[in-house]
């Protein structure tokens, strides 16, 4: 089977040189096995080999062509849910942990650019912006659990304020955290594969495991070879198809495949982008199905937004988006657009990262519910701790409680249809 080309995102066209990497032919034997080549699956993978074990990877298609080469390259501050909301679930002793964990997490990714040298434009500052009254409780909220939590880099905007760093005139207040930021997300997986392949471990591409044997020594059959592992690490994420009745029950049926899709603007010129984000910083709103954008390093409008809930791209979302964005930015109306493009998030209902076994000695982590660019790194460092006989932090991400998907395998989409329909008119009114 050939692996799927990239999707044809501006990143796909403006990723740094970079060599094929081999298919598998034949059967391996290691220590560790990595199933994905996104930014879980290199993380662990740079981790494990940099400790001294025997790891492969496995990718099915190309380094980088899930989630990880797609998205909107937004590095978030926090979860997706409230660390209150989370200690009412795990209590406030893990609550905590897991909140230091993702601070951790921006730390990680900062360094590991730093440290290998990764050329992705990776820059430092996000404005979180409101555009009703709601939102704006909202975001104090945030800003006052951020305080109690003792992080100092977030503060609140006013109407004034936040349109000073993005032209925006529906927006009516803000949080500018200089702590979240953005970066290229190819380059980036491209840089992580490269500093693993120094590391030691062997990367292949087109080697879609189409079935895992469990026990002391799992295998994984790919369609022209085998690897034999003393560990799994699955880091499939939204696109893990099944490939074990248990990876099935305890990891797929805890998350949702979710289509988000990306547009890309003609080159604006440097004058014209920076009245749009004269802060030149990474932007979201906060509505329920959020838009985010920011501008490319050659003053594109990389502009996101949009859900599909099925694997169809919806029709004309070139032109959905650039509507939408014309609506916040007029003077973007007549610009050409010149990708468009979309991947799969992994939801799970609760909106927190999934982290668990399948096995004693075969670890999944998935389910960042659009929060993965900075979360994802630390996944994969911690089920490499996890391998190497130390899981107590990879435990405390694994007790946040996760249900399946009601409705079963059939009937799960129409009920995250009916769910979304109404936040999304929530958004609306
Ligand atoms: C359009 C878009 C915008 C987003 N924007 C943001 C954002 O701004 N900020 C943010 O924090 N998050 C964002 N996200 C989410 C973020 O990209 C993901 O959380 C993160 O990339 C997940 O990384 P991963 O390595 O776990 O999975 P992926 O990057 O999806 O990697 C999984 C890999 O596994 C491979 N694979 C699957 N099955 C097999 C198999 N059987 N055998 C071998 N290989 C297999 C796939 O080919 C794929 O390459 C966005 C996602 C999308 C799609």
């Amino acid at each position: 089977m050939q692996p799927a080309a990239h999707a044809p995102s501006w990143y796909a066209a403006s990723a740094n040189p970079h060599a094929p990497f081999p298919s598998l032919e034949g059967d391996r034997r290691c220590d560790v096995l990595v199933v994905g080549a996104g930014f879980t699956g290199l993380s662990a993978a740079l981790h494990l080999a940099e400790r001294g074990y025997d790891v492969t990877v496995l990718e099915a298609n190309r380094v980088g062509w899930g989630a990880s080469g797609r998205n909107g390259g937004q590095i978030v501050t926090g979860f997706n849910r409230t660390v209150g909301e989370i200690a009412g679930w795990v209590g406030r002793e893990d609550a905590r942990k897991l909140w230091d964990m993702n601070e951790e997490s921006k730390a990680l990714l900062a360094d590991r650019v730093a440290r290998h040298n990764i050329d992705c434009d990776l820059r430092w500052g996000y404005v979180l912006a409101a555009m009703k009254r709601r939102h704006i409780l909202d975001l104090r909220g945030m800003l006052a659990e951020m305080e109690t939590l003792g992080y100092g880099q977030a503060r609140y905007l006013n109407r004034g304020e936040v349109q000073r760093l993005v032209a925006c005139e529906e927006y009516v207040g803000g949080l500018l955290d200089s702590g979240s930021g953005q970066l290229h997300p190819l380059n980036y997986a491209l840089g992580l594969a490269e500093a693993a392949r120094q590391a030691g471990a062997h990367i292949f591409e087109g080697a879609k495991v189409t079935r895992l044997e469990d026990g002391a020594t799992p295998t994984a059959v790919t369609e022209r070879g085998r690897v034999t592992a003393d560990h799994v690490i699955l880091a499939a994420n939204a696109y893990l198809d099944p490939i074990h009745p248990e990876a099935d029950r305890l990891a797929r049926s805890r998350i949702m495949p979710v289509g988000t899709y990306m547009i890309a603007t003609e080159p604006l010129g440097e004058e014209r982008a920076l009245k749009l984000i004269p802060g030149d910083m990474a932007v979201a709103d906060i509505n329920f199905v959020l838009n985010y954008y920011r501008l490319s390093r050659d003053r594109r409008m990389l502009f996101g937004g949009g859900v599909a809930y099925s694997a169809m791209t919806p029709p004309a979302m070139d032109r959905r988006l650039h509507r939408t964005m014309a609506r916040f930015f007029p003077d973007l109306k007549d610009a050409r657009i010149d990708y468009c493009w979309g991947g799969n998030v992994a939801i799970t209902i609760n909106r927190t990262p999934h982290f668990g076994r399948i096995a004693p000695n075969i670890y999944f982590a998935q389910g960042y519910s659009g929060h993965g660019v900075a979360l994802t790194g630390l996944a994969g460092k911690l089920m490499a701790e996890a391998v190497a006989g130390t899981a107590e932090r990879f435990d405390v991400f694994s007790r946040i409680p996760h249900q399946p998907f009601p409705g079963g395998r059939l009937l799960r989409m129409p009920a995250l249809v009916l769910a979304m329909s109404w936040y999304r008119l929530r958004d609306m009114l």
